[in-house]
């Protein structure tokens, strides 16, 4: 058998040892320590803007604690795109509220602006105005950022900014997971860059960063006894991820080179095969760091999707189906939803293609090959 490749995988930079070498050194084997300080004060250097950023143990807990501060509670309700991981949509349960789903718009495969301000004025009539917007930058592609925030503003409605694919992804000019009222990362195994797993919340000001902190060290008061006014969380992160993440942060750029490359070469071989599309931005406005490639196989295509995807497990290459919308999913089936079928249709046509900035370029020809061949 060939050895696998795989979809995305862990691609280190070289010097991560070093930082956790440190870590065990000087004994900060710890959910604090200057590894995590130095990671939050590389990634405030890296987005600009004066963000603040505040290191997690996941994504998914960034999300959280950004709804804790927005104060969302039972029986609120809160957008949500439904394409996309469920990372996105879970942590609205967690504080008790109810996921509103949106569809998405066909340029970016993100949540449709249009689609977005039905559902607020529709539950504005229903008499529950919702208390937040989660949009999502998927495979790294921004969003259409300019709409909705315009519409974010027009309804008072505070966006949370899911950035987890999308650390490197630029919307003209500026940072994704610098648009939010607050933004999220995540350094989890097949991300961008990982930690082994991991998440940020980014924030606006130095008073919510240490806000969030407190959410995420089990809110504890400034007392030298453990006093508590409020539940908080354990979700810090550790020392020795954030030395990880402080290597990967000195090849973020390059990765992210790397992967458009690989965009590149799907472009080029899809170009004359009728009935494949590769994933592309819309404009010179959308810079995506193609944190997955991902094509849609229609009904003109030389071959199915599941073809396409038998003639890849042949060869021990990895493919994936686009994310499941969320509206779709067993877990969600009585929660609103407003749109079309677009996400669906996305669903249906849509695989993501081997991607990580660590492919060789005999992995390249493995792939090729393989598509050339069917
Ligand atoms: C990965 C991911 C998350 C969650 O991140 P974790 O660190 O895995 O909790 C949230 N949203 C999207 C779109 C993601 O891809």
């Amino acid at each position: 058998m060939k050895s696998k490749i795989w979809l995305s995988s862990p691609h280190m930079g070289g010097t991560e040892q070093n930082y956790v070498k440190e870590a065990f050194d000087t004994n900060w084997v710890a959910p604090l320590g200057p590894n995590v300080n130095g990671f939050e004060s590389d990634l405030e250097k890296y987005l600009n803007q004066d963000m603040k950023v505040a290191c997690l143990s996941s994504g998914t807990a960034a999300i959280h604690l950004a709804l804790v501060q927005l104060g969302v509670k039972t029986g609120d309700e809160v957008i949500c795109q439904s394409f996309t991981f469920c990372g996105s949509s879970n942590p609205i349960a967690y504080v008790g509220a109810k996921p509103i789903f949106v569809d998405s718009e066909l340029d970016t495969w993100n949540i449709c602006p249009n689609a977005l301000e039905d559902a607020i004025k529709d539950r504005i009539k229903k008499g529950n105005k919702p208390k937040a917007i989660i949009i999502v930058h998927l495979y790294g592609m921004p969003s259409k950022i300019d709409d909705i925030l315009a519409i974010s503003n027009t309804y008072n409605i505070p966006v949370i900014e899911d950035a987890a694919e999308a650390l490197g992804s630029t919307y003209k000019g500026r940072k994704c997971g610098t648009f939010g009222d607050f933004s999220i990362l995540s350094f989890n195994g097949n991300k961008i860059i990982t930690t082994s797993g991991g998440g940020a919340l980014v924030c606006n000001t130095q008073e919510e960063k240490e806000r969030t902190i407190y959410f995420a060290t089990q809110a504890r008061e400034n007392q030298p006894h453990y006093e508590h006014k409020n539940i908080g969380y354990n979700y810090r992160m550790s020392n020795i991820s954030a030395g990880i993440g402080r290597g990967q942060m000195e090849v973020l750029d390059k990765h992210v080179g790397l992967r458009r490359q690989v965009n590149t070469f799907y472009t080029k071989i899809f170009k004359d095969i009728q009935g494949v599309e590769v994933q592309k931005e819309p404009n010179q406005d959308y810079h995506s760091n193609f944190w997955l490639s991902s094509i849609l196989i229609n009904q003109h295509a030389p071959f199915t999707k599941s073809e396409f995807q038998e003639a890849m497990v042949k060869e021990n290459i990895e493919t994936r189906p686009l994310w499941k919308p969320m509206h779709m999913q067993p877990v969600f089936k009585d929660n609103p939803y407003y749109g079309g079928n677009n996400c669906e249709t996305l669903f249906n046509k849509g695989l993501c293609l081997p991607s990580g900035s660590n492919l060789s370029s005999d992995d390249l020809s493995r792939i090729e090959e393989c598509i050339i061949k069917l």
